[in-house]
């Protein structure tokens, strides 16, 4: 193992590499100064003051890690109220749920053995686990933990840390798997995290973490994607860096689809361990494209501020010919594309959700644009629905035509397009 920088960061402005503690990072695009975007507000805080802070995007040219350089206090981006709850999506709770037994086959882990989810939400993905015969234990700091522990998945409502994960072996015992699905790029006390999988873990038991993938991000120009919850975005080769200070061996990485695209990597406890071929191929196809070198970046921020520009004159055109624009779905992205892009209420007036969600009466944070029951776009029939999930939209639209919408939908990105009834 080389010798290891500190991992757990503090609030503020980042002056070093997250993973390698280099001072050579590279600026990749600004979004400018923005508020958390899963901090949406109540009607009474929309009489508040607002915090923001700044949101750059930049890279480790040593370890070729994508980052941003700012850490909010977490005690502000995950508290108790948090609105996220990973069970409503459809699409992905059937990926949640085979997480587990996808898992299982793979390492051939024994029914009766532990698994522990870290961020674990509602208990989906523990629920594919449980399902097949595991016993299962979520650790999840916000209020969303009772209603995994209402679902019959025992939740601790507690940070992850190295203390705990001592409680947890010692009343448990140790895990034949731990699990981090898109958290593992969020946790700010990340070298605290992993020091307390390694306590937690059986020898040769797996640590699987999903992590939205750089790759995907830069192909499809999911700009979006960057907000400060999400502190790190990862490559294969960032990835194994990270690992090689700890007592663990990356074996295996899949691309899957969660998020618009993330990566789930296996690090199995101790070092010396088989590696799978799919390992060498990802850092080859990273290599082959050019992931550490300065072009995919300058490309990717041309397509990015050329968005911005057609969804702007879209929306700014269809206000001046006296047309109606919605939003449709308020995913975290959506706050940086809508205060990136400068849209308020007098150009996109509501934004529409199911009227399961629990955002409904919340308003996006910066631009103040209020979530309603999409009961009210279905009567309205607005010119234009701007699709803020577009990158889930294939599945949304056909729900949404089904259902009678017969608005244009528009698709902010990779590129602007407009969808024809
Ligand atoms: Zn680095």
């Amino acid at each position: 193992m080389s010798e290891k920088p500190n991992h757990d960061l503090l609030p503020g402005h980042i002056e070093q590499c997250q993973i390698c503690a280099s001072k050579n990072l590279l600026p990749i695009i600004h979004l400018g100064h923005q508020p958390p975007c899963d901090s949406l507000l109540w009607p009474e805080q929309l009489k508040k003051s607002e915090s923001t802070y700044p949101l750059n995007m930049v890279r480790c040219t040593d370890c070729g890690l994508a980052q941003i350089d700012y850490a909010v206090d977490p005690a502000e981006l995950f508290f108790p109220e948090y609105p996220y709850r990973s069970g409503i999506t459809s699409t992905l709770v059937s990926n949640l749920r085979s997480t587990g037994p996808t898992i299982m086959d793979r390492y051939g882990l024994e029914k009766n053995t532990l698994a522990i989810d870290i961020g674990s939400n509602d208990g989906t993905l523990l629920s594919g686990f449980k399902d097949a015969g595991m016993r299962v234990l979520g650790v999840e700091p916000t209020n969303i933990a009772d209603i995994a522990n209402e679902n019959g998945i025992e939740t601790k409502q507690a940070f992850f840390t190295k203390e705990l994960a001592k409680d947890i072996a010692e009343e448990h015992g140790q895990a034949s798997v731990v699990t981090a699905a898109n958290m593992f790029a969020h946790v700010a006390q990340l070298g605290s995290l992993i020091q307390g999988v390694e306590v937690l873990l059986e020898e040769g038991g797996v640590f699987v973490t999903e992590s939205h993938y750089l790759v995907d991000l830069l192909e499809t120009v999911q700009y979006d994607s960057i907000y400060h919850e999400h502190l790190k975005y990862y490559s294969v080769g960032s990835i194994i860096k990270l690992f090689d200070y700890y007592d663990f061996t990356v074996v295996d990485v899949d691309r899957i689809s969660n998020y618009g695209g993330s990566i789930r990597v296996y690090a199995m406890k101790g070092k010396g361990h088989t590696v799978k071929e799919s390992v060498q191929n990802l850092l080859a196809d990273e290599e082959r494209m050019g992931l550490y070198d300065a072009p995919i970046y300058d490309e990717f921020v041309a397509k990015v501020q050329k968005s911005k520009l057609d969804l702007q004159k879209l929306v700014v055109d269809a206000n001046a010919r006296a047309e109606s624009v919605v939003g449709i779905g308020s995913p975290g992205r959506a706050s940086t594309l809508l205060n990136y892009c400068n849209i308020d209420p007098i150009l996109m007036p509501t934004i529409a959700e199911q009227s399961t969600s629990l955002k409904l009466g919340l308003s996006i944070p910066g631009v103040h644009i209020p979530i309603v029951d999409e009961a009210q776009m279905f009567e309205n029939q607005p010119d234009y629905a701007v699709m803020l999930s577009w990158h889930y939209w294939e599945p949304i639209v056909e729900k949404l035509r089904a259902k009678g919408l017969r608005s244009k939908i528009v698709l902010p990105l990779p590129e602007v397009t407009v969808l024809e009834p």
